[in-house]
């Protein structure tokens, strides 16, 4: 009788061991999974490869349905025009976003600066760019940065819906075809909201991403120095801080980005990605009833500060 009583209980504590241990992989896997390894589109698709899919189909933020990656972001947001997240004073989160590129040499540079730190950010790339350096742009997917959209040729002028569709869709579909993301991100370049751009990419579900936070290093004038006071002049919880990987010369942004992340550091902040953010956002919103979290005002100061 007691032996049966203890094979009982050894029993049972190794089926609720086995039970917790594989709970607790299961539970360490999807974590992981959300947070690093996002689902690679052609595994979803049986490893068949994004340029055997139908060509004639653009790769739009519409269809989110399978995009479970990284890039993946909340519904509230999709088509809406965002400058930073919403969060209480103590969540210190910000996102590093790094616009124009990828450039030959100091994409490169930026994304060793970030690994060293252990930081992931934002890059919205520009579709010829992405054309002439794709080995820079899979370094920046296998790496964990989330990729958006800032169109092909980076134009500012006012075009119609057809050229609107053509500079997202090739860029979204190049940044696909050699990665496997969907991009859910948009960026205007020059900031410009009323040139025809913004109104497709809403209507393509996009998040219309602008920024809280600008660093001046597309301006001709200032030092890494300058560079680094204006960012931290405008830092807040829940920001988005505006920098260039490409476009031009960007060294002065290299040389100023390791003192930014250390002194950001130092305040307690910590960095995260837009899609991340923006789940903040949406977490914070369940704890505590915020007001209106997404700015839809049209015009924004910072849309006549020109990207180079
Ligand atoms: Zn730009």
């Amino acid at each position: 009788m007691l032996n049966r009583k203890i094979w009982q209980f050894i029993t049972i504590g190794t089926v609720t061991l086995i039970a917790t241990a594989s709970s607790l992989s299961l539970t360490g896997f999807l974590q992981k999974d959300y947070l690093n390894n996002p689902l690679n589109f052609s595994q979803l698709l049986g490893n068949k490869s994004p340029d055997s899919l139908n060509g004639s189909t653009s790769v739009t933020a519409q269809n989110i349905a399978l995009n479970t990656s990284k890039e993946a972001i909340p519904r509230e947001f999709q088509g809406k025009t965002i400058y930073e997240a919403k969060l209480p004073i103590t969540d210190k989160v910000i996102a590093l976003t790094f616009d124009d590129g990828p450039g030959p040499k100091n994409t490169t540079q930026v994304l060793d600066i970030l690994k060293q730190n252990h930081i992931k950010a934002t890059f919205f790339l520009v579709g010829q760019m992405v054309s002439f350096h794709p080995q820079i742009v899979k370094q920046i997917a296998d790496e964990g940065h989330v990729l958006g959209n800032h169109t092909w040729h980076h134009w500012y002028r006012r075009m119609d819906v057809a050229t609107a569709a053509s500079e997202i869709n090739r860029t979204a579909d190049i940044i696909y075809k050699l990665t496997g993301v969907k991009t859910t991100l948009f960026r205007p370049p020059g900031g410009f909201l009323h040139n025809g751009l913004v109104d497709y990419a809403k209507s393509q579900k996009y998040a219309i991403m602008m920024w809280s936070d600008e660093s001046g290093d597309s301006q001709s004038r200032g030092q890494a120095a300058t560079l680094i006071k204006n960012v931290e002049k405008s830092v807040k919880p829940g920001g988005i801080v505006l920098m260039h990987d490409g476009g031009g010369n960007r060294s002065r942004t290299v040389k100023a980005l390791p003192q930014i992340i250390a002194d950001l550091k130092a305040q307690g902040y910590k960095f995260v990605t837009i899609p991340e953010l923006l789940e903040m956002q949406t977490q914070a919103k369940d704890v505590v009833t915020a007001e209106s979290s997404i700015v839809t005002k049209d015009e924004h100061p910072n849309h006549q500060l020109h990207h180079q």
